[in-house]
């Protein structure tokens, strides 16, 4: 029901928790992230329950300091509440990590698909799909941007999409169909979010993400293309409201 997404140069799991805590009036039931390190790689941690039951086993030496990182609060619609279902899910030997808002609908085709490919979901979400076909994309293309994009255009229904991948620390893709997105503009750092109050306190500077867009942000700037990979040139707004 929450989403945000990180990479610049503070440590990302701080800003990301104060995003997910900034997104809580809007109910859910489990909460996760994902860190991405330098050095480390992926560390991720998820549970059942208030965000405060998932910030009590949290620690900055556990998860790392890294600079990139994606945060989820889930209010579940396929599968119960669980920690097994809750976000993120994992793909690609565990490198690869997902968030998903919204219910893609034609889940239980593609889980066959990949079934058949001896590819296995562990969860009972209609959202883990997403990650391992992202990751099948990626195998492909080593293209995480172009991963999403492939895959956004096989999903049916409404996702709003985080993916970060441990080979590419710096860099969160997201994409967004029937589902909102918010990009938040800062100096070396940016933001993604499915409302702007996830970063408002950060910067006021933002552009929405239109339909069926993909978006790829880095510290030093982001880009948008269509599901096709046609350049998009979003116009930034102001947050005109107080953090
Ligand atoms: N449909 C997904 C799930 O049940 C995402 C729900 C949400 O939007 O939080 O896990």
């Amino acid at each position: 029901c929450g989403i945000v997404g990180y990479v610049g140069h503070q440590a990302s799991l701080p800003v990301l928790m104060a995003g997910l805590k900034r997104l809580e009036y809007r109910g859910y039931d489990s909460a996760g992230v994902a860190i991405v390190d330098e050095v480390g790689g992926i560390h991720t941690a998820k549970k059942a329950g208030k965000l405060q039951v998932l910030a009590d086993q949290l620690t900055i030496e556990a998860l790392g300091e890294g600079h990139t990182g994606i945060a989820h609060t889930r209010w579940a619609t396929h599968g119960g509440p669980t920690d097994l279902n809750a976000h993120p899910h994992l793909a690609d030997g565990g490198k690869l990590a997902l968030i998903h808002n919204g219910i893609i609908e034609n889940y239980q085709a593609l889980a066959e698909a990949l079934r058949a490919d001896g590819i296995d979901c562990i969860s009972e979400t209609d959202s883990e799909v997403a990650a391992h076909l992202v990751a099948k994309e990626y195998r492909d293309t080593g293209d995480l941007t172009e991963a999403l994009r492939q895959s956004a255009n096989q999903l049916h229904g409404a996702f709003t999409l985080l993916v970060t991948h441990q080979d590419q620390p710096g860099l969160v893709v997201g994409a967004r169909r029937n589902s909102p997105l918010v990009v938040g503009l800062g100096e070396g750092e940016n933001f993604l979010a499915s409302d702007v109050s996830a970063f408002v306190e950060h910067t006021q500077r933002a552009v929405a993400l239109g339909q069926d867009q993909v978006v790829t942000i880095t510290p030093e700037g982001i880009s948008v293309t269509d599901f096709d990979g046609n350049v998009v040139h979003p116009e930034e707004f102001t947050v005109d409201w107080d953090a």
